[in-house]
């Protein structure tokens, strides 16, 4: 039997550590060498030769891969069950690229409009000028999303869960009208990891990711990946290599080493999410709490169907008015006031008055975001002291 056999039947935390790795190749170091280096030189004629005609595996130049990144590619694609994976320089890199490679002049896409601001903005504004008209439907809306379907359509492209309401989609439905009007199908299953739902096990045909947030789980990279068939990956990593999206070495190496530790700090956060999720909900100061995972959230059972756990955001609507959501955000003594998820510390973030902050009001309602609107990402705290700066918070803020 292979290693590789062999690593079929072991668990995700086992695999998150020993997937892709060819320990004993490189000095017999346990961890994995940080290939720093942009290119690989050739020892012969014979040596060109053997890579050019007899087309043996080696690397050549660093925008065309590297050592580091192929075992964190091999690694990614094992804990997302894929077949292949290319892993980019952030997840912008990963979504633009994939988009880029699967289109040309006169395509169609359709997207829902719950989806991250810049992928909307690439999609609705930058592919236009290339002659790539997007649909942008509501999410949610299996009807118009199969009625915006057309002759000319390439793909459509849905996250789940979406942020921050973290709705979920009906992957088997989306499968079921895709394959009726034979479009492909792409996920940003950021928000879900491959610990909480693996989208390509419902024949979703590709597989993308901030791996900024959960994957490398400290807050100190940015970083994307692609994953799905060989055969369609293929032409992405063809564009990648003009495109030159590349994640460093050295990064990429940061990848790996959180890699290490995320099936257990997902584990952790579902459970510390649902916790403060419960608390928020049962909580005097707190009008409204979206997490897919409480019995309230309209996507519940097909959350529940689909995914493992609900992840570590968790939104809420706190009681009151624009001034009570300042004062609760500066009462907060040990969550951070910040963007991203997914990392070691907990972070708080208010819509209205950063990602928004330059819509009007009326713009940002309609969009969903009011004034009082957080979005709590839980890090590895321990819950209770979560809880705590939390409910001290909403105590203090209402003096
Ligand atoms: C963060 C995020 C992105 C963008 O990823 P970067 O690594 O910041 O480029 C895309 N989609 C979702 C759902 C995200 O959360």
């Amino acid at each position: 039997m292979s290693t590789d056999d062999k690593k079929d039947r072991l668990g995700m935390s086992s695999r998150a550590i020993h997937a892709g790795e060819p320990r004993n190749q490189y000095a017999d170091a346990i961890t994995t060498p940080i290939f720093q280096t942009s290119t690989f030189v050739f020892k012969n004629s014979k040596d060109i030769e053997d890579y050019t005609k007899n087309k043996k595996e080696r690397f050549e130049y660093g925008r065309y891969g590297n050592p580091t990144e192929l075992i964190a590619q091999k690694r990614l694609a094992d804990l997302e069950g894929a077949e292949d994976c290319v892993v980019f320089s952030s997840g912008m890199m990963a979504i633009t690229t994939t988009i880029l490679s699967l289109v040309r002049t006169g395509d169609h896409i359709v997207i829902t409009d719950d989806s991250y601001k810049k992928t909307l903005e690439f999609c609705k504004s930058y592919l236009k000028r290339f002659g790539i008209e997007c649909t942008i439907v509501p999410f949610g809306d299996y009807d118009m999303l199969e009625a915006a379907i057309k002759e000319n359509t390439r793909f459509i492209f849905s996250e789940s869960p979406t942020n921050p309401y973290l709705n979920v989609f009906d992957l088997p439905l989306l499968k079921e009208i895709a394959d009726r009007h034979g479009v492909m199908t792409l996920i940003d299953s950021t928000i879900a990891t491959p610990i909480n739902q693996r989208p390509l096990e419902f024949g979703i045909d590709l597989v993308t990711h901030s791996a900024t947030k959960y994957l490398s789980g400290h807050n100190d990279i940015l970083a994307g990946a692609v994953l799905g068939r060989s055969d369609l990956i293929a032409p992405i990593r063809s564009l990648h290599k003009s495109m030159g999206g590349l994640i460093d070495p050295h990064c990429c190496y940061l990848l790996l080493r959180g890699l290490k530790t995320f099936p257990m700090r997902v584990e952790k956060q579902n459970a510390t999410a649902l916790k403060v999720a419960r608390f928020l909900e049962g909580h005097p100061d707190v009008e409204r709490v979206y997490y897919p995972f409480l019995e309230s959230h309209q996507h519940y059972s097909i959350a529940r169907e689909q995914m493992k756990g609900g992840g570590c955001v968790v939104t809420f609507v706190m009681k009151g008015e624009l001034a009570d959501a300042n004062r609760f955000m500066d009462c907060l003594e040990m969550i951070l006031i910040g963007p991203s998820f997914g990392g070691a510390e907990t972070l708080i973030t208010h819509p209205a008055t950063v990602s928004y902050y330059d819509y009007t009001r009326e713009e940002r309602y309609e969009l969903g975001v009011i004034d009082t609107l957080f979005r709590l990402a839980v890090g590895l705290e321990e819950v209770d002291d979560i809880i705590t700066d939390l409910d001290q918070a909403f105590k203090r803020a209402k003096k």
